[in-house]
């Protein structure tokens, strides 16, 4: 249940709304849009209806979110939300670029493709501590001593970082290290893990899981929101279809679908969706003219010697010739790259 506050509405009328609901039990998340505040009230909705809430002063009008996921949905926030990291703001204007290796190796190869893809355009360098393998013995990434790769190059670069949790007991620390906690699309649906990270005061990069509809990737989103961190960032990362010519297969169709169901920012990882690094540059061009809010790429110096990932990962010059590509894409959009 939503309560839309009418334009103009007192300050004073909005906390006395907010503190008559939470007297009644029910857990108030508050939307202040540029006209009219809405209230989200997460409770049991039997008794809200019985409620007159409509009486209360300041009030405009009640109204029902019947999709299973509330907070993440347009209704009750119908202005785009923009994610701030650092000085980077996801969801604007700028399109936001994203890229590094898929794992943490060692600290110099990631200042040098930190550098590389910063002279690029990269604003965020992306690696993996903690790496969700297919196989127990594949390598599992460098854990804490790659978390302090990633803040070294950090400092040295200026770049953001974005990195995977993929254990609740690893939240507070990953926390310490990046900008941004990834969720990888393996727990997408490990629902104690997006509780813990909605306890976080940094930015969530939700990824898609491979086998999750919309709906349920918008409802793992309201998870983490549901504990008050509503700076989640959404990633269309491919799903698992018949077709086994790609790793996975990029579903364009859910950036407009998604936006048109959410105020999140969605993000495109085109690595994992194609699988080889021939088709990364063709979906990132698609997914920016679909309306994506940004893309994380990977991008590694040799990448036949690459720990994870080689075969879909971006030499530095052909992730720097495909940035320059997508500038007139997203010009033809009206935004910047
Ligand atoms: C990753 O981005 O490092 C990753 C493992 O991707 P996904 O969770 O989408 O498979
Ligand atoms: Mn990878």
């Amino acid at each position: 249940m939503i309560i839309v506050l009418r334009p103009g509405a007192k300050t004073t009328e909005k906390k006395h709304i907010i503190k008559k609901m939470k007297e009644m039990g029910f857990q108030t998340m508050v939307s202040e849009g540029l006209e009219r505040t809405i209230i989200g009230l997460i409770g049991e909705e039997d008794l809200l209806r019985t409620l007159p809430i409509e009486a209360m002063p300041g009030v405009e009008r009640v109204m029902q979110v019947l999709k299973p996921y509330k907070l993440v949905s347009r209704e009750f926030k119908p202005a785009d939300t923009v994610v701030k990291a650092g000085n980077v703001r996801i969801g604007g204007k700028k399109i936001v670029v994203a890229a590094g290796p898929c794992a943490v190796e060692d600290k110099d190869s990631l200042l040098h493709i930190g550098k590389e893809v910063k002279k690029a355009g990269a604003v965020i360098l992306r690696g993996g501590a903690f790496k969700p393998r297919s196989s127990p013995y594949a390598f599992q990434g460098l854990g804490e001593e790659g978390l302090k790769y990633l803040q070294y190059v950090r400092e040295k670069t200026g770049l953001l970082v974005v990195s995977e949790v993929m254990d609740t007991r690893d939240v507070a620390l990953v926390e310490d290290y990046v900008d941004i906690i990834q969720i990888g699309a393996r727990n997408m649906q490990n629902f104690n893990l997006l509780k813990e990270v909605g306890l976080a005061k940094k930015p969530i990069l939700l990824k898609r899981g491979l086998m999750a509809t919309v709906k349920e990737f918008l409802m793992s989103a309201e998870y983490i929101l549901s504990q008050g961190n509503f700076n989640v960032i959404l990633c269309e990362r491919g799903i698992r279809t018949f077709e086994d010519s790609t790793r996975n297969t990029l579903d364009v169709s859910a950036i407009p679908v998604i936006k048109s169901l959410s105020h999140l920012p969605v993000i495109v990882d085109p690595s994992h969706a194609a699988g080889k690094w021939e088709y990364v540059s063709a979906l990132s061009k698609a997914a920016v003219a679909a309306g994506a809010d940004g893309l994380i790429v990977e991008v590694h110096h040799k990448p036949e010697d690459a720990m994870s990932d080689g075969e879909q990962s971006l030499l530095p010059k052909t992730f720097s010739a495909m940035m320059k590509e997508l500038k007139p894409i997203a010009v033809a959009i009206k935004r910047t790259i």
